[in-house]
Formats: C-alpha cells, sequence, structure tokens
C-alpha cells in the first residue's frame, strides 16, 4: 500500500485540504521490558512472587515470540547513543533488562534461553547480594555475563528505598554501587535502575553526579526522546501473563506502537 503522504501529494491543490493527513513522522521508539527473576516460583510463596517471577518455560515462550516479531535486542547503551544522534538502531529494536541481579538460577535459567535467540540484555546488580549471600551470583560469574555480550548496570548497593536517605548514603548507594561494579568487572556502568522504582529530583541529580548516563523507571511507557535519559519508562512483564497478554504489551497497548 502506498503511504498516505505521497497520496496526497497527487490530489490537486485545490482540494488537497480533503485529503488524508500523512502519518506523523515515527520517531525512534523503543520498548524496554522489565523482568526481575526467571525461575520456577517458590510454591509456599507463588502469590506474593507472581508480579516479579516469570517461569523458564514461560520466559522461553515470550523470547520466541519476539524472534517471530522480528524484534533485534539492543543495550540500553545503544539505545542512548541512538537517541542522542549517535547512530542507528535496527527497526525494531528492543530492550530486555533485569532488576535485583542476580541469583545464580535465573542465571542459569535466563542466559541460555536469550543466547538461543541472539539476545543480548541488561543485568541490573544489587552489589551487596553479590558479595554476601550464597544464594546469588560470584563477581566470576557477573563479569561472564559482561564476556558474554551483556549489559551491566547498578542497581545499588542494599536495595534500600532512596527517598528514604539522606545525602551522604544516597550518594553512596548510587556512586559506590557503580565505582564497585566497575572495579570488579573491568566494565563500564552507566545506566543506574532504582529500586522499587523510587525516584525523585535529588536521586536523580546524584545519578548524574555520579557518572551514569542515565536511568530506568518503573513507569510504564515508551522510550522516544533522549530528555527521558533519566527516568526511561519500561514495560514491567509479570509473571501472571499469557502469552497473548505478553504480545498484547508490545503491539496493542497505549504505549507501544513498533516502529516499522
Ligand atoms: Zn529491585
Amino acid at each position: 500500500m502506498r503511504p498516505a503522504a505521497i497520496l496526497c501529494m497527487a490530489i490537486p491543490a485545490a482540494i488537497a485540504g480533503e485529503c488524508v493527513a500523512a502519518p506523523p513522522v515515527r520517531a525512534l521508539q523503543v520498548p524496554i521490558l522489565a523482568y526481575h527473576y526467571v525461575k520456577e516460583p517458590n510454591p509456599e510463596s507463588a502469590d506474593m512472587e507472581a508480579q516479579v517471577v516469570v517461569r523458564p518455560a514461560a520466559f522461553s515462550r515470550q523470547m520466541a515470540r519476539l524472534s517471530e516479531l522480528g524484534y533485534q535486542t539492543v543495550s540500553l547503551f545503544q539505545l542512548w547513543r541512538a537517541l542522542n544522534g549517535e547512530g542507528t538502531l535496527p527497526p525494531r529494536s528492543i530492550v530486555i533488562t533485569f532488576d535485583d541481579c542476580c541469583e545464580s538460577r535465573h542465571l542459569a535459567l535466563s542466559v541460555p534461553i536469550l543466547r538461543q535467540h541472539g539476545f543480548v540484555a541488561t543485568f541490573f546488580v544489587v552489589v551487596e547480594s553479590i558479595e554476601k549471600s550464597d544464594k546469588f551470583s560470584s563477581w566470576r560469574d557477573v563479569v561472564a555475563l559482561a564476556s558474554d555480550g551483556m549489559e551491566l548496570g547498578s542497581h545499588s548497593v542494599h536495595h534500600l528505598n532512596l527517598l528514604d536517605l539522606n545525602k551522604a548514603s544516597l550518594r553512596e548507594e548510587v556512586g559506590e554501587s557503580k565505582r564497585v561494579l566497575e572495579s570488579k568487572t573491568g566494565t563500564r556502568v552507566r545506566f543506574f535502575s532504582y529500586p522499587f522504582g523510587m525516584r525523585s529530583p535529588p536521586i536523580q541529580d546524584a545519578v548524574t553526579e555520579a557518572g551514569y548516563l542515565g536511568a530506568v523507571a518503573m513507569e510504564p511507557g515508551i522510550v522516544s526522546d533522549p530528555s527521558q535519559a533519566l527516568a526511561m519508562p519500561r514495560l514491567a512483564v509479570s509473571g501472571n501473563y499469557k502469552l497473548e497478554t505478553f504480545t498484547r504489551l508490545l503491539t496493542d497497548s497505549p504505549w507501544v506502537r513498533p516502529s516499522r
């Protein structure tokens, strides 16, 4: 089908006012998916975990659906560069993010599925969890993630509500987590994910002062403008979603109109 703009140009000027308006130029629009854990839910806390735990089989089907829809994954840094006119993205780009990184189980289940589709993702690491909990991955695993082409971001040191912190503590959660992550992994950490999605102008200032390029939020929406860098909206994928719901999130939600 010919675009409306071309049809309009063929119509004499006298009746041009009646022609169908050309669709607006489609700006860059990239969905960012927000996941937490890919694993089998704990039967004792399945209801509580429903929002944040996606079963491996469901995650696998969702990644296959992304492939079928023609999506290609990009990192937040690639997205940031494109938003700032420093590069181009594939026509159907998408960013996959994981908060609360990284339980060992989660990595063991999610990374092979991502690899199967040639996908990359951004893993937001809680520094304390890597250093203190047996349940979580080691720094060696986190380094391996980066070596595998995955992007690392910070999800703070202790995963506290940043709104409750004084300025010094806020700086530590935001800035120290970046420094530790970079020194432990030898990888540049450019993006922050607000714990619990809690943010404010002083928190965003701390993110900028610490040297991040941007941060992801929990408000639903789609990224289309560099002014969103400090609060990039995401589309949260709930563990309750059927495949149809996941698909509609990308094809028929109020926020997303995929680029063509
Ligand atoms: Zn979190």
